[in-house]
């Protein structure tokens, strides 16, 4: 029966915080991850994995132990995208790209899966295969699917799938593991309405949508409930609003509403667009002008196996981590949701401290010391499944 893995070596840990350090300060946005999928594929270089695919999905590389007898094929997955946020007060690494920063701590966990692929390289697994997934464009819920309909990934289908997303707000260190959705669905959606403009003095001879705007972010405002421990959760949030343009002599000829909606299931947020679109539809049909309604940014609820979060959980017992069972799941989305669609999945959170900086805000940055616990969990997850 195989017991915990290890912890790294002091020089594992430091090539690891180096690299890490490294990703940090060079940060690419979405679908721009060239140089830092280069930067892992050099790191894996000398690890020999068995192959590594690149460009999957945009800038995906995956990189795959194979301990050449038949097993159950894992698959890691980790982020490779930063965010558009100017950083504050990082020292040491800080990003040398205005504008962009690894605020949400993509780079610490690549960094862990490139502590997976050292302990892979010095013990491959006794039977089966391990596959790292380091995926591209995650913020904007592009990456997961773009990697699925890489006709290369149809070779890969894992038995059993795991990511790991550190969490401020969670007691630094404590593995988060909950059977079933952990994070919730999103959508982000426009609804555009297109009227007529007409001189500011004779506002009677267009059609203003300034109204169906204010009603339908009222309407929005009670259909809302954002009560997550509520049958009916479902948050409606908007994030954007415009209508005209700043010309004072013309009353505005069109507007659009932009908003993010949430729900815990992927059933419940079709029909909550549904309902928002009905009203906005009604709401157009009022005041005589057209709708148009698109899709922008699309996260599918991680819904976790039950069998899979029991790995993650008793392979965290094993190492000694404490572990959290949340009742509820998180309001957030994180695209291997996708993933979860399909396969096996567990998305497990990795506490980064209960007075830290949350994730997306300017001054947060990954904590070094979670990256040991990733690798250790992951190293003991791949252990316990493919041992005899
Ligand atoms: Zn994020
Ligand atoms: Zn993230």
């Amino acid at each position: 029966m195989p017991t915990a893995a290890p912890t790294s070596s002091a020089a594992d840990l430091a090539a690891l915080v180096e690299f890490r350090h490294l990703l940090h300060a060079h940060p690419e946005l979405s679908g721009h991850e060239r140089e830092t999928a280069a930067r892992v594929v050099a790191f894996l270089a000398p690890l020999r994995p068995d192959s590594v695919i690149t460009g999957l999905g945009g800038h995906g590389v995956v990189a795959t132990f194979d301990s050449g007898v038949a097993g159950p094929t894992l698959l890691f997955r980790s982020e490779l995208d930063a965010l558009p946020i100017v950083e504050h007060d990082v020292e040491g690494h800080a990003s040398t790209v205005h504008g962009v920063s690894h605020k949400c701590g993509h780079d610490g966990h690549t960094t862990m899966l490139c502590g997976l692929a050292q302990r892979l390289a010095a013990q491959r697994p006794v039977r089966g295969k391990v596959h790292l997934l380091f995926q591209p464009a995650e913020e904007t819920g592009k990456g997961a699917a773009a990697v699925l309909a890489d006709p290369r990934f149809d070779d890969i289908r894992p038995d059993l799938a795991v990511a790991i997303h550190n969490m401020p707000g969670f007691a630094k260190g404590a593995l988060v593991i909950k059977p079933g959705a952990i994070t919730a669905a999103v959508r982000s959606i426009v609804l555009r309405f297109t009227g007529r403009t007409a001189h500011a003095s004779e506002p009677e001879k267009g059609e203003n949508p300034s109204l169906a705007v204010a009603d339908l972010l009222h309407g929005c405002a009670s259909i809302s409930v954002n009560d997550v421990e509520s049958p009916d959760f479902c948050l409606i949030t908007p994030v954007h609003v415009r209508i005209g343009s700043v010309a004072y002599g013309v009353s505005a000829g069109d507007g659009e509403v932009h908003l993010t909606i949430r729900t815990f299931a992927n059933e419940g947020l079709a029909a909550l667009q549904q309902r928002i679109v009905h009203l906005a539809g009604s709401l157009a049909e009022r005041d005589g002008l057209r709708l148009e309604v698109e899709v922008v940014e699309d996260f599918f609820a991680n819904v976790n196996d039950p069998s899979v979060a029991a790995v993650v959980l008793d392979a965290a017992q094993r190492c000694g981590f404490d572990v959290v069972t949340p009742d509820l799941a998180l309001r957030g989305g994180e695209d291997f949701g996708l993933f979860s669609e399909r396969f096996p999945c567990c998305m497990v959170l990795l506490g980064a401290g209960e007075d830290t900086h949350p994730i997306h805000n300017p001054h947060y940055d990954f904590a070094d010391d979670l990256l040991d616990i990733g690798v250790r969990l992951f190293d003991t997850i791949v252990r316990s499944t493919t041992s005899d």
